[in-house]
């Protein structure tokens, strides 16, 4: 059995920014927890190609579609890359592969009488591509999104009979597993309890999408098409039966992970296509908040977006991920202020654990000849032995219910309290007296112990400072034991060589 999640998969309408990398960051962070665990793990990402803005798009800059999804969707991999994302699969929405599983999907659908042709009268807004619930409440015609004029469409259009699925899609966003958090699952029961109705799922006006089987001037509506690439991401290159395929790659996924505002299309039209396609429900849709910076929101017009690529050369991908994940509460908005972010870094990587490991390392070397002190009290018998086990249980627990950033401020906690047990036993006023070794040593051993802890703890969330830990603590990681194994109070070596310290977490200045 495979966990499978996803990250949406991104329009390429322009390169990736914040809030896709809070996105990616996060299932990059869960993934690799999965994988610690030992699970089977499948990290979907990619990009959602087509429909009438990315052919707008390429036309304003005078280029082919193709030519302009081969260059944004290059940026996305790129850039997942450059910061370290262990994706397993990247999927491209205009790949033939894809173009299959969303035909043979359509096949089962009608198969199931659940395509007709009908009109389509309405406001629609290209940016969302989507139709407008009440345009006459509107005085402005205008999308409360993206600020730009709707456009009346009146056209033959494909539908998909969801209305039929009712009874069945209040059941499943009832269920408290299906929807995260519990907002986002109130304001779906309340939408779907309005009742749902019929969706469009073809465009005649749009050239740049996939030809409907049957009906060539009409193409798949985009949303119709990019949720199918979740399933083509795990199909097969073959040209049959691929929909089985996917099945028996590990469908269906375990989490979709996405932003609040395409959460309808999760969490009510994406399960109603599936089941009447015959094929099984995602798990789970948790849908995050919207970042803000400062307070407001970011745009293009305001001059406050930020940049991924500016921020991992200025900052690195650590910082950036421990305030992502650790001062968000998944589920909630977020907020990037400058100050709160240099403070936030500085406080919990460099002081806190930066310093522990830092200081600690250079007494065992000064003292023990640049090695782990043996330390001969049984393990059990010390107050941080017994808060490390209770802080590993609560991250797990943490950890496995999505709440990351309690998971990061366990992390944190452990490091806090080590710190705290190292000023009250103070060594540095111990070793004076050569009677007091012993007690030296264990204190030495424990802190090292704690911290190498830390960085078993930090391997999802930093995986680059966790690395940083390991070495300096002589490359304890043992790659043929489980992470769990190693987690277990008492596994450092005795007389393991430590390295020359150097600092595995500078401070950064505000600007
Ligand atoms: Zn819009």
């Amino acid at each position: 059995m495979s966990f499978i999640i996803t990250t949406p998969l991104y329009y390429v309408n322009d390169k990736p920014h914040l809030g896709s990398l809070y996105t990616t960051i996060i299932c990059d962070a869960i993934a690799r927890f999965k994988r610690l665990l030992g699970e089977d793990v499948i990290f979907i990402t990619g990009v959602d190609e087509h429909g009438l803005k990315i052919q707008r798009t390429a036309n304003e800059k005078g280029i082919e579609p193709m030519s302009h999804c081969d260059k944004i969707s290059e940026i996305f991999n790129i850039n997942w890359n450059n910061w370290d994302i262990s994706f397993d699969k990247f999927i491209r929405t205009s790949s033939k592969n894809h173009e299959l599983v969303v035909k043979e999907f359509f096949e089962r659908v009608k198969g199931s009488n659940d395509i007709y042709m009908g009109v389509q009268k309405g406001w629609y807004c290209v940016g969302c591509e989507e139709f407008k619930d009440n345009p006459e409440n509107s005085t402005t015609f205008k999308c409360p999104i993206h600020q730009k004029n709707l456009e009346w469409r009146n056209e033959e259009n494909l539908f998909f009979r969801l209305s039929k699925y009712q009874e069945q899609i209040e059941k499943i966003i009832r269920e408290p597993s299906f929807i995260e958090p519990i907002e986002r699952r109130n304001e779906i029961i309340n939408f779907v309890s309005r009742g749902l109705k019929d969706f469009s799922i073809s465009r005649t006006n749009v050239s740049w999408g996939i030809p409907v089987p049957g009906n060539e001037n009409h193409t798949f509506y985009v949303w119709f098409d990019a949720l199918l690439g979740y399933v083509s991401a795990i199909s097969s290159n073959e040209t049959d039966q691929l929909l089985e395929k996917s099945i028996n790659g590990g469908w269906p996924a375990d989490i979709h992970l996405i932003g609040k505002d395409i959460l309808r299309f999760h969490a009510v039209y994406w399960p109603a296509m599936l089941i009447s396609a015959g094929m099984k429900v995602p798990k789970k849709v948790l849908g995050h908040g919207f970042l803000t910076r400062e307070g407001q929101k970011m745009g293009k017009s305001l001059g406050n977006v930020l940049d991924p690529d500016i921020l991992l050369s200025k900052y690195g991908n650590d910082s950036v991920r421990w305030y992502l994940i650790k001062d968000i509460s998944l589920g909630n908005d977020g907020d990037f202020q400058d100050r709160r972010f240099v403070d936030t870094i500085n406080n919990d990587l460099a002081n806190t654990i930066g310093n522990l490991l830092n200081r600690t390392s250079s007494m065992s070397r000064k003292w023990f000849d640049n090695k782990v002190p043996n330390n001969e009290k049984t393990f059990n018998e010390n107050i941080l032995a017994s808060f490390s086990m209770q802080i590993v249980e609560s991250y797990m627990h943490n950890f496995n219910n999505y709440k990351l950033d309690l998971a990061a401020n366990d992390v944190l906690n452990l490091a806090i309290k080590t710190n705290l047990y190292l000023n009250d036993n103070q060594p540095w006023v111990l070793i004076k007296d050569e009677a007091n070794i012993p007690q030296v040593k264990e204190v030495i051993y424990n802190v090292l112990e704690s911290t190498r802890i830390i960085g078993l703890l930090l391997l999802p969330i930093l995986p680059e400072l966790s690395s940083r830990i390991d070495s300096q603590l002589g490359n304890n990681y043992k790659k043929d034991l489980q992470w769990k194994d190693q987690i277990k109070w008492g596994s450092l070596e005795f007389n393991s060589e430590l390295p020359k310290p150097s600092p595995i977490m500078n401070k950064l200045e505000y600007e």
